[in-house]
């Protein structure tokens, strides 16, 4: 088929805006599974995703749709996360089309990320056509969100679609103006291949699977291809495209989106962002890749048994290979011996990470509290990245500490602004700007980083009753008054508690975390001191009594069952602990630091 019979597309929205539910709409529609097959939300694969009812990887269908023209279009479309830790996701699909769906939920209305969404839609030079989803609902206000959309976005609505996922509604109108409204991809079939590589993944019987678009040239079973980074070459086994079954054709020409299997057995063999050329071509000059997204939040992952460290490193090998935000460093910690110290964009990503660990590959992880990326100016004149804490260099070494500055946009209802307001300065923001559009207000807010990983996602959301919403991006580092907090347990510094915290704030954090420890680390036969310390000042203590002989006697000497419960309990328990000199620490103690209000 011809170029001009493909749209190659993608759907982006806030979430919960409706993505997943319309790209289950457009497959059923395209008689690919059939309705034993069509299990809900299909693209949702991981378990993990179907439970969190999010979209974390991005995925790929092709379907065939006879357009009133009397023509037969593939439609190539890419379902996008929709979430602020995974907005690299949504640019990296973004390469692979010419248009873009934007989808609103008619009665949420515009939300942070439809704006952020749209606008590297349009910055990669997408054609974007906006669409009302969830028009099903009572609460769908269809005549205040084309207003939205016209006056927060800039786009213009008048004709805007309305559909409903859920019921299908208005499909047909929608399948017909994105063939009519996309552009069909340019390229040049007979040039020199050029397929950019926009996800890759492990397969167990085939090895590397790599979702591509091919730009120019075609490429078939049989040819000798090159991975333009590493000049490594392969030959192609398989290509084909996802229906959204795996369905192998003989070529992908310029212009399609699919997959090619060329026998890559290394995770590092195929990276995202990459150039695949024909082995023939030496002096192609690669496609743009992706811009390089770096981890903002660090956090150090501890295998529970010592034995279980190679697996961890497999386990992340195998995440990292999809996942291109995801940076891993063996690390040793004097308190929880060998790991390593993972990179995330944000929490929710180090959540799944940490889960996925768990869950798909059985490992039993202690993790330790997030901390932002600093920067440090020695006395040296000498920059260094800091990824951990435990890595400042000595107080003496020290010229300056930066902290990471984010830029924050939020959308909030007008009656909850003063809340809104009111939370960004105690996140210690700056106000850049305020904005009426319509009876929202955009805010521009910098802030601290620290102060955003954590929990302010959830704190605005419970300041605005649920109608705030916000997308970040870093802006700088910035020189701030910090210092490094550390916590000495009977005197024993333990690495994997020290945080870095603002100088005035450090006495009352100190408080806080010692008395926190005090009740998270269970009594001991002995006492035990729990200090916190800057430098060698210390600056908080509290004191865990010691357990008396009888106390112990009592809880171990009732009936037969409480014994057991106890006992079981404390072998779960166990696995969480870790020895620190005499003394277990609960997996709880090294998190304690993100309870701190
Ligand atoms: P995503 O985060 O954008 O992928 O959103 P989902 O597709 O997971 O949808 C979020 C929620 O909205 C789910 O509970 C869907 O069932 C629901 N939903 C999606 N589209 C519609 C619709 O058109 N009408 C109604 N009433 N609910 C919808
Ligand atoms: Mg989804």
């Amino acid at each position: 088929r011809r170029l001009e019979q493909i749209r190659n597309f993608s759907i982006i929205a806030h979430i919960d805006h409706g993505k997943s539910t319309l790209a289950d709409r457009l497959i059923e529609r395209s008689g690919a599974l059939s309705q034993r097959e069509m299990a809900e939300q299909v693209l949702d694969s991981m378990d993990l995703e179907r439970e969190r009812g999010i979209t974390i990887k991005a995925q790929s269908v092709s379907l065939d749709y006879t357009a009133r023209d009397g023509r037969t279009y593939q439609l190539n479309f890419i379902d996008t996360p929709g979430h602020v830790d995974f907005s690299y996701e949504v640019s990296r699909s973004l390469y692979a089309c010419e248009g873009a769906l934007l989808l609103v939920d008619a009665s949420q209305g515009v939300e942070a990320q439809s704006v952020a969404n749209c606008y590297t839609a349009v910055e990669q030079g997408l054609e974007v056509l906006p669409v009302l989803n969830k028009i099903d609902l009572v609460s769908a206000d269809p005549d205040r969100v084309v207003q939205q959309i016209e006056e927060i976005i800039g786009l213009d609505a008048a004709d805007v679609l309305k559909i409903s996922a859920k019921t299908g509604q208005g499909l047909d109108e929608l399948l017909e103006s994105l063939v009519q409204h996309f552009p069909p991809p340019m390229g040049d079939p007979d040039g020199p291949l050029k397929a950019l590589i926009i996800d890759s993944w492990f397969n167990n019987y085939l090895g590397v699977v790599c979702l591509v678009r091919v730009f120019d040239g075609v490429v078939q079973p049989g040819e000798k291809i090159r991975v333009h980074s590493t000049g490594r070459e392969f030959t192609v086994d398989q290509v084909g495209i996802f229906t959204p079954k795996q369905t192998s054709w003989q070529s992908l020409t310029a212009g399609r989106v699919g997959y090619v299997i060329a026998g890559i057995k290394s995770l590092d063999g195929a990276p995202v962002g990459d150039t695949l050329t024909h082995a023939s071509q030496k002096t192609t000059v690669p496609l743009p890749g992706f811009k390089v997204v770096k981890p903002r939040v660090f956090a150090g992952v501890f295998p529970v048994s010592a034995e279980d460290y190679e697996d961890c490193r497999e386990a992340l090998a195998k995440l990292r290979l999809n996942d291109t935000a995801l940076r891993y460093e063996p690390e040793t910690s004097q308190a929880l011996g060998f790991g390593f110290r993972c990179g995330f964009l944000g929490m929710l990503h180090m959540e799944i990470v940490q889960e996925r660990l768990e869950r798909e590959y059985g490992l039993n992880l202690i993790t330790t509290a997030p901390t932002v990326v600093h920067e440090v100016l020695t006395t040296r004149a000498e920059v260094l990245e800091v990824h951990n804490p435990a890595d400042l260099p000595p107080l003496g070494e020290i010229k300056e500490i930066r902290e990471p500055i984010i830029q924050a946009s939020i959308l909030v209802p007008q009656e909850y602004l003063g809340n809104v307001i009111k939370l960004c300065e105690d996140k210690r923001g700056s106000q850049k700007s305020l904005q009426y559009v319509g009876n929202q207000i955009a805010l521009e807010y910098e802030m601290p980083m620290s102060e955003v990983v954590l929990d302010f996602f959830d704190r605005l959301k419970s300041a605005s009753r649920g109608f705030a919403s916000f997308d970040y991006e870093f802006r700088r580092f910035q020189v701030a008054s910090l210092v490094k907090l550390d916590i000495l347990v009977n005197g024993e510094p333990v690495d994997a508690l020290s945080t870095i915290v603002h100088r005035d704030l450090a006495q009352v954090r100190g408080r806080e975390l010692t008395e926190r420890l005090k009740s998270i680390i269970p009594r001991q036969m002995f006492e035990v001191a729990i200090q916190a310390a800057v430098g060698s000042r210390i600056i908080a203590r509290s004191t865990i009594k010691a357990l008396r002989k009888n106390v112990t006697a009592k809880c171990y000497g009732g009936d037969i069952t409480r014994k057991k419960k106890l006992l079981e309990k404390q072998k779960a328990g166990k696995r969480r602990m870790k020895q620190v000199g005499k003394i277990e620490i609960p997996q709880d103690a090294f998190l304690a630091v993100l309870q701190v209000d």
